[in-house]
């Protein structure tokens, strides 16, 4: 049965994060975005209040939540500030592979700890070089008896200057492509680790984002993730798991957009009249709802089938390149709607509108989702209806009629002409094709597909 409602416990929590979002995060944020600072004791506040890592199974101490969970929690977070949401949820990426990975002593080692003390995680895979084509990446990992030494930069990475451990993508040999990933967890405390100054960006100023460089690292053999060979596949699963999220910061960018407009537009008065009495403004207003609703159906799809265990590649994709998309117009539609004061640095629209820019960038870009996607729907969606040549366009006969079966139709395979009668013409007479390029249409027994 489908259920579009919360239960009790997930409203509890969106009432809690909410609480904490409005009334701790956003008046903090602005003095960090101006100084370009990541507000690290909003991070420490929303791990005490168990709002980071809550992914982490109850196994190994972790509250177990579900990403249903996350993408409420991040909706939140991100309706105050994308920028803190980006580096508050980077643990969950940074943690993912190795939530997905088979090393239990490692797991045992690190995530009950993550659970009990505030330390972060982050997550690298992208280079000065590379960074949608993953399988290109060029940090070595080379073997040295059991352990391995790795060599190279990882480039944008989120809080590469606040983490305390990283998962490291490298390669045995960037000649082997996605057959010589590997992954590693790397603490920031071992020789040859160091990390760039914070990159200066348009938005997203609340949160760090660096380099990391690699000098003869020594990885222990007991901090591989994922061997050799086995890396790319789990980081395209962690994205699969991690995209539903960037979906839902831009669903809670876009609503706090929206509501800023709406409180706008009711009290702005102009030609005699509030502007939301104008149709023009309130067409805008019912789109930017519509659009924050058919993302937030989108992003709660994708977490959903991650929860059940189905595989979200594909809803994950759709709910990120459509949320983070809609969010764009939906943010910039408010701006206009608030004038020239949405331009200004004393509202709030102009941040939001640079911080999530970002949105359709990190994570896969929208023309990788959209790769994504179309490779599912040209090679791996199943089409209920027939083929166009299998078409029973038929006009020329009453199926009504009990004689009906005595007729034949013939569809010509190049222009769709169908002709009527026992044998199909010597050529079509409207592309001049021949005879076979008839295919007998009607009568023929219909395959009922799911029946
Ligand atoms: C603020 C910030 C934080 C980030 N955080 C992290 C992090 O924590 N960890 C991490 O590993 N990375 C991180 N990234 C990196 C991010 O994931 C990459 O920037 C992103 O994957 C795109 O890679 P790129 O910038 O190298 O662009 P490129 O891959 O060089 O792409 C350039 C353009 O070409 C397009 N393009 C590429 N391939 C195709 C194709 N086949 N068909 C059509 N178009 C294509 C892209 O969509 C894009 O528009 C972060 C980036 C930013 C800006």
């Amino acid at each position: 049965m489908l259920q579009f409602e919360l239960n009790v416990r997930q409203k509890a929590l969106q009432a809690k994060v909410r609480d904490f979002a409005i009334r701790e995060i956003l008046p903090a944020v602005w003095h960090y975005e101006d100084k370009d600072e990541i507000p690290l004791f909003l991070l420490q506040r929303a791990f005490d209040l168990g709002f980071m890592n809550s992914g982490i199974p109850r196994k190994y101490g972790g509250k177990g939540l579900g990403l249903l969970e996350g993408s409420i929690l991040t909706e939140e977070i991100a309706a105050v500030c994308p920028g803190v949401a980006t580096s508050l949820f980077d643990n969950s990426l940074g943690m993912e592979p190795l939530l997905l990975s088979e090393n239990e002593p490692l797991k045992k080692k690190i995530l009950p700890l993550l659970v009990r003390q505030f330390k972060r995680i982050c997550f690298a895979t992208s280079e000065p070089t590379m960074g949608s084509d993953v399988a290109g990446m060029k940090c070595k990992a080379e073997k040295r008896g059991n352990d391995y030494i790795l060599n190279g930069t990882k480039y944008w990475i989120t809080n590469a200057g606040v983490a305390d451990y990283m998962t490291v993508f490298a390669t045995i040999d960037p000649e082997k492509q996605h057959a010589g990933i590997g992954a590693f967890l790397v603490e920031k405390e071992w020789e040859g680790v160091s990390v760039g100054k914070p990159i200066p960006k348009l938005g997203q100023r609340c949160s760090n984002t660096a380099a990391l460089n690699f000098k003869n690292v020594r990885v222990p053999k007991g901090n591989i993730i994922a061997e050799p060979g086995k890396g790319f596949v789990l980081a395209m699963k962690t994205f699969s798991r991690t995209r539903p999220i960037i979906g839902a910061f831009a669903v809670g960018a876009a609503r706090s957009a929206m509501e800023y407009a709406i409180d706008y537009a009711k009290k702005r008065s102009v030609f005699g009249t509030k502007i939301a009495n104008f149709e023009a403004i309130q067409f805008k207003l019912a789109e930017m709802y519509q659009k924050v609703e058919t993302a937030r159906l989108l992003v709660w799809k994708g977490a959903w089938e991650a929860d059940k265990g189905i595989d979200p590649t594909i809803s994950a994709s759709i709910a990120k390149f459509y949320a983070t998309e809609a969010a764009m117009e939906v943010v910039n539609e408010a701006l206009q709607i608030c004038g020239g004061y949405g331009y200004t640095r004393m509202f709030p629209i102009e941040k939001l509108l640079r911080d999530i820019r970002l949105f359709s960038i990190y994570e896969g870009t929208s023309e990788v989702q959209r790769l994504i996607v179309s490779g599912h729907v040209l090679n791996g969606y199943k089409p209920v209806m027939p083929p166009l040549e299998d078409l029973p366009l038929i006009r020329g006969i009453d199926l009504n009629d009990p004689s009906a079966r005595e007729t034949s139709a013939w569809r010509c395979r190049m222009c769709g002409h169908i002709h009527y009668g026992e044998e199909p013409p010597g050529e079509c007479p409207y592309c001049f094709f021949p005879a076979t390029a008839f295919k007998k249409v009607w009568p023929r027994a219909l395959v009922l597909v799911g029946v």
